[in-house]
């Protein structure tokens, strides 16, 4: 009879629920390794293990994993092994960024659910609180915090009638973060330290870091002070050390709110750090990122220095790459924005205007309507304040003014704080972009049918190239007018103009 569990496997399941993953993990192994076991066995060892491995944060040898035994489940006729397999790979891809590829697998996983629930008996309720939380997220990457927060409530209520303490601690943590995102501190703080409560290690890293975030945001440091002292002992246990990064990060975010420079500066190489650390997840690396924009701009309105703004570019651009590897599409454009705006500073209206245009096509192109809207604003701020714009630079305005106009900081702040991160979900036939394909170089997105070849071998879309045409006319890349029956219109007035004032204040 399928799914009859050994006495090994059943020890290794009850140390993975009191949290000791390792231990249960070299069981697994060794089970895995011996001769007298059947095929129906072997799978049920072989999850056991994929859950071990995902729950320690190896995602990648989980996924790897995960696979092998959908195939194997598919050939054997096991739903139940189906299922855990499909979870496990839409929590790995989720945990490690692939949002798109989460949601696809999580589709099938319901269906077999479907199924599953009409043909047995057996008590579903751990498998189905895992899956429901899955959910949760993919819909908390949707921007929808409302749904998620619902459906972290129902797993949590799943989890705690089978006291199925990982599920628990888990669910409890989603919910205090996305009350957190709606602002509701009370309620985030009352969540996360349930959570803590429950003591579960392996995944205690996450509640005390939200902890720690709640409180950086309502300006109480001292106990996000607190929480970091209890993240610090908890990352000297082997078993947690590879949650580092989610303590280095809460540790430049409390140094970051400091008013001494010395511990900005600290706060800054933590976070350069970070930003560079490609075996992190991604999320951190995009926060460290935003915060060290932030930490440049206040150095940058202190010191008046614009060579700042040459410093910034190289995390920017490492902004956009992850962006734009991980489709994280409403990122892309609000970094373009973030680009438009800084070149804006030192009143470079031709490189300002072209960002602006990228981030907008990006946001229409992945049908970001909101996210659209604003940047259309910008654009019209931006032509009604250009006079303002040349003006400033001709006194030497300083950047503190200049930051002001751009609306810099409500920005930069409004990134920080939210996150931005969420809403940047795309589904996947709007995202099926690889290497071989042609990518648009204005909005990024894949060039079906119609497309426009420049002579230099840039690539736009039809309506990229519409759009340029009725804007400057001229190739990005080259500079060679579009269409040739068109008249060609540089942002010339404006680089001529500050070119004049430059001259005329040396
Ligand atoms: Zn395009
Ligand atoms: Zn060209």
């Amino acid at each position: 009879m399928a799914h009859s569990e050994s006495k090994e496997l059943k020890q290794a399941d009850h140390l993975i629920r009191k949290g000791k993953i390792n231990e249960a993990l070299k069981i697994v192994l060794e089970l895995e390794k011996r001769d007298d076991i059947s095929p129906q066995e072997l799978l049920s060892i072989k999850v056991l293990k994929a859950k071990c491995l995902y729950m320690s944060g190896n995602f990648l040898d989980a996924l790897k994993s995960a696979a092998d035994i959908f195939q194997e489940s598919q050939k054997q006729g096991d739903l139940l092994a189906s299922f855990d397999a499909l979870t496990i790979q839409a929590f790995a891809y989720m945990m490690s960024g692939s949002l798109s590829q989460s949601a696809d697998i999580i589709n099938q996983a319901e269906e077999i659910f479907k199924i599953i629930k009409q043909s047995f008996t057996i008590d579903l309720r751990r498998r189905e609180s895992f899956f429901v939380r899955i959910k949760a997220s993919i819909h908390y990457f949707k921007g929808e915090i409302q749904r998620s927060l619902e459906l972290n409530k129902k797993s949590y209520e799943l989890a705690k009638e089978i006291s199925d303490k990982p599920s628990m601690a888990a669910s409890l943590n989603n919910i205090a973060d996305k009350y957190l995102h709606l602002k509701e501190y009370d309620k985030a703080i009352l969540y996360a330290k349930e959570a803590v409560k429950i003591k579960y290690e392996p995944s205690l890293a996450y509640p005390l870091s939200t902890l720690i975030q709640i409180y950086i945001n309502i300006g109480n440091v001292k106990d996000a002070k607190v929480y970091l002292d209890q993240f610090r002992e908890l990352i000297k246990k082997p078993d947690i050390k590879g949650f580092k990064y989610l303590y280095r990060l809460d540790q430049a975010l409390i140094l970051k709110s400091s008013m001494r420079a010395r511990d900005r500066i600290k706060s800054e190489d933590i976070f350069k750090e970070l930003a560079t650390d490609n075996t992190i997840p991604i999320e951190q690396r995009y926060e460290s990122i935003i915060n060290l924009c932030d930490l440049f701009l206040i150095e940058l309105r202190i010191t008046n220095d614009p060579e700042i703004i040459d410093e910034i570019q190289p995390y920017i651009q490492e902004l956009l790459n992850l962006a734009e590897s991980q489709h994280l599409y409403v990122i892309l454009a609000e970094t373009y924005l973030l680009q438009a705006k800084l070149y804006l500073l030192i009143v470079d209206i031709k490189k300002a205007k072209r960002f602006l245009t990228q981030a907008q096509k990006i946001a229409e192109r992945f049908e970001q309507k909101e996210l659209a809207e604003k940047i259309v604003n910008e654009q019209s701020n931006l032509i009604n304040q250009s006079d303002i714009w040349e003006k400033l630079k001709e006194m030497g305005a300083p950047m503190e003014e200049r930051i002001k106009l751009a609306h810099l900081n409500e920005h930069i702040e409004e990134i920080v704080k939210y996150r931005t991160m969420l809403p940047a979900f795309v589904t996947e036939e709007k995202v099926a972009i690889h290497k071989e394909k042609n990518i648009c170089l204005v909005c990024r997105g894949e060039v079906l049918r119609f497309s426009y070849i420049c002579e230099c071998g840039a690539i736009y879309c039809d309506n990229c190239a519409r759009a340029l045409t009725n804007l400057e006319n001229v190739c990005w890349v080259c500079d060679t007018p579009i269409d040739y029956l068109k008249p060609v219109k540089p942002y010339k007035e404006d680089v001529e103009e500050i070119n004049l004032n430059l001259k005329g204040k040396k």
